[in-house]
């Protein structure tokens, strides 16, 4: 007979880690299926200065490792697998692996999303050395600098106008002339703020065709998209928000999700489906912030709220049907 898990986790960032702890001192039983390494996100930084309890910085990798060794010290299981497909069997979900399955009574979505990268040539090598995706995290380390936003949403402009009380001097790369009434995608009152701003300038019908830097950032080259003209404009830090994309495809048809692909759940982190919940940056980004406290946050909560699900259902004694050797708190 398939092992019955309490809650399966799909995702091993902070929200899935978070999840598994707080579904094992909750007294379920968690499988996290994580296709890549454990960690999500955060695996490719450097310095993590803003997770609380960290006086000194911490590299991401180094976070990650203890929150999955702290998630499997109290009993959570990860196992190296991708989710391809959710389905109800019965009162219970199946998820599927290549060459699998993993039936829970309730299943963490907590797959994340990745920011949409720059195509422009040099931005891949140079990222994390002057080429950042996210101003929250890196900003202070170019205090002081000239920098380039890329991007007019309503993220990049918050960020900008972050940057702008750190740094010297924000250039905001904008591939709209300035008379386009959607050159700028952000709401009235972050547009205008960004725009009132003095430490912002706008850079209009530009795109950043090259990222320059041996080693580390010293420039872009942005081309004109009116006259095709390129030139050279020196900055330490390039940040990109272009969007994101979440890792959700495999969900489209099962739960709810925006035209973005971004899950939609009501306040206790439930999805359209019963007994599914989401947590982490493959939530709606509307009003929250993709932070690894928040995700991990989030995680708690998805956790806690499947643990009340759990014991709101009657589908048997707990006992003995399928909780795993590592069963109990
Ligand atoms: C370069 C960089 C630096 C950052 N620095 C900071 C910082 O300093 N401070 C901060 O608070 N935040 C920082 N962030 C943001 C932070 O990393 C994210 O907000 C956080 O990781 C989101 O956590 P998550 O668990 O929701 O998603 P993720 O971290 O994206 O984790 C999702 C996990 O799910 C896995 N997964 C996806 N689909 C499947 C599937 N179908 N099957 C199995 N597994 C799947 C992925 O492999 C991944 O491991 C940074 C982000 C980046 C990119």
């Amino acid at each position: 007979m398939e092992k019955i898990w309490d809650v399966v986790i799909v995702g091993a960032g902070p929200a899935g880690l978070a999840a598994g702890i707080y579904a094992r001192r909750a007294g379920l039983s968690p499988v996290l299926l994580e296709r890549g390494l454990p960690g999500g996100q955060l695996m490719e930084t450097d310095a993590v200065e803003n997770y609380p309890g960290f006086p000194e910085h911490i590299p991401g990798p180094e976070l990650m490792d203890r929150m999955r060794r702290q998630a499997e010290r109290l009993g959570a299981e990860i196992v190296m697998a991708e989710a391809r497909a959710l389905t109800r069997e019965g009162e219970l979900w199946r998820v599927e692996v290549p060459g699998g399955a993993y039936l829970g009574r309730t299943v963490i979505l907590a797959v994340g999303a990745r920011p949409r990268e720059l195509s422009a040539k040099g931005a891949k090598e140079l990222t994390g050395r002057g080429v950042s995706y996210c101003a929250t995290c890196d900003g202070y380390f170019f205090r002081g600098r000239e920098v380039l936003m890329v991007g007019a949403g309503d993220s990049a402009l918050i960020e900008a106008c972050f940057l702008a009380k750190l740094c010297a001097k924000v250039y905001v790369a904008v591939r709209h002339p300035k008379d386009d009434p959607n050159a700028i995608r952000a709401m009235a009152a972050v547009r205008e703020r960004a725009l009132r701003n003095p430490k912002i300038e706008f850079l209009w019908n530009v795109v950043v065709e090259e990222v320059k830097g041996d080693g580390k950032v010293s420039g872009v080259v942005l081309r004109d998209l009116a006259t095709g003209e390129r030139r050279e404009l020196p900055v330490s830090g390039v940040f990109v928000k272009i969007g994101n994309v979440p890792a959700t495809d495999w969900l489209r048809g099962v739960v709810e999700l925006t035209k973005e692909g971004y899950i939609r759940t009501d306040r206790w982190l439930r999805t359209s489906q019963p007994g599914v919940f989401a947590a982490g940056d493959c939530l709606e980004p509307v009003g929250r912030y993709a932070q690894a406290v928040i995700a991990a946050a989030e995680g708690a909560i998805a956790a806690l709220e499947a643990e009340r699900y759990l014991s709101e259902q009657t589908i048997g004694s707990r006992e003995g049907e399928g909780i795993g050797p590592k069963g109990g708190s």
